[in-house]
């Protein structure tokens, strides 16, 4: 059979240890499985491989053990399923999300329904060195998404309707920030200390803390691997439906700017986060200090 190793690695068919021996990397959109996906991808794993799965820091399922000889039909079996391959090398990886607000308790986006419009207008994307994605549903950050080379993190803005207060304090003693202070019988809020997590919002006993606005921190440049450095924070409150072209904007300066197969976050250290940022033409860009995660 005359197969090219580097398209195969593509579609997520990759060597792994031991003579014409492949591993085949699915992926999940925000780490979903249906009860179905969990039966079929049991079942081809005892056909092709040895039984067994390996879980993947990215959402993904590996199939080890597979042989080369069972490539075509594997992939055909695995089509014909709607089970969805991986990728690997030079491109944009599968995008990996928490639970969001449709199953956390904290949460205040909807990370699934982001996951998915970014799996479909970027992965697998050729790119010249690989580049990950990462959504997170609050400040949290449980999903790590300034480790990643495009990182966001939802963020709720609060705004008080002070004739509902009774002025208990629970908000003030709550807020992680700090930004909330009672003072004269007034309460008030400090909005560069508020860090979006909505948590007077979700905590008030009169609902007097309301949703003012709702959206995305992105952050840029982070990466793990031999030269670890987290993303800087570049873009606050975006606006679900702005986040694919404002990716599709870092993408293009990035692909303007870089030096060889420079890493998106060696780009930005290189030009300087500030710079970076100018050079991306979104309008509704808030001054936010890039100074490496936050
Ligand atoms: S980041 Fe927030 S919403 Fe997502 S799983 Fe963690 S706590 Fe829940
Ligand atoms: S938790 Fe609600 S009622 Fe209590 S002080 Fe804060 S805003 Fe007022």
């Amino acid at each position: 059979m005359n197969l090219d190793f580097h398209e195969l690695k593509k579609g997520g068919f990759i060597k792994q240890q031991g003579r014409d021996l492949f591993l085949m990397r699915l992926r999940t959109i925000g780490g979903y499985l249906t009860s179905r996906d969990l039966e079929n991808i049991a079942r081809i794993a005892a056909k092709y491989g040895r039984g067994e799965v390996h879980l993947t820091t990215r959402q993904g399922v590996e199939i080890p053990g597979v042989r080369l000889e069972k490539y075509q039909e594997l992939i055909a079996e695995i089509k014909a399923l709607h089970l969805l391959p991986g990728a690997c090398g030079p491109r944009v990886r599968s995008i990996v999300a928490c639970p969001g607000k449709e199953i956390c308790s904290n949460g205040v986006v909807d990370t699934r329904a982001i996951a998915g419009k970014l799996d479909r207008a970027f992965f697998g994307r050729d790119v010249p060195v690989k580049l990950k994605i990462a959504v997170a549903g609050c400040y949290n950050a449980c999903t790590k998404p300034m480790e990643n080379d495009i990182g966001l993190r939802g963020v709720v803005y609060p705004e008080l309707a002070a004739e509902r207060c009774s002025l208990c304090g629970l908000c003030q003693s709550i807020c992680p920030g700090g930004a909330i202070k009672i003072i004269n019988d007034r309460v008030s809020i400090d909005k560069k200390r508020c860090n979006g997590d909505g948590a007077c919002i979700a905590s008030c006993p009169n609902n007097a803390w309301v949703m003012a606005a709702t959206g995305f921190v992105v952050y840029v440049g982070g990466k793990m691997g031999r030269n670890p450095q987290l993303g800087y924070k570049m873009f606050d409150l975006v606006p679900e439906d702005d986040i694919v072209p404002l990716i599709n904007s870092i993408l293009a300066v990035y692909e303007e700017k870089r030096k060889g197969q420079e890493r998106l976050g060696d780009v930005v250290r290189r030009l300087g986060p500030e710079v970076f940022r100018e050079l991306i033409p979104y309008p509704g860009r808030k001054e936010v200090a890039a100074g490496g995660g936050n």
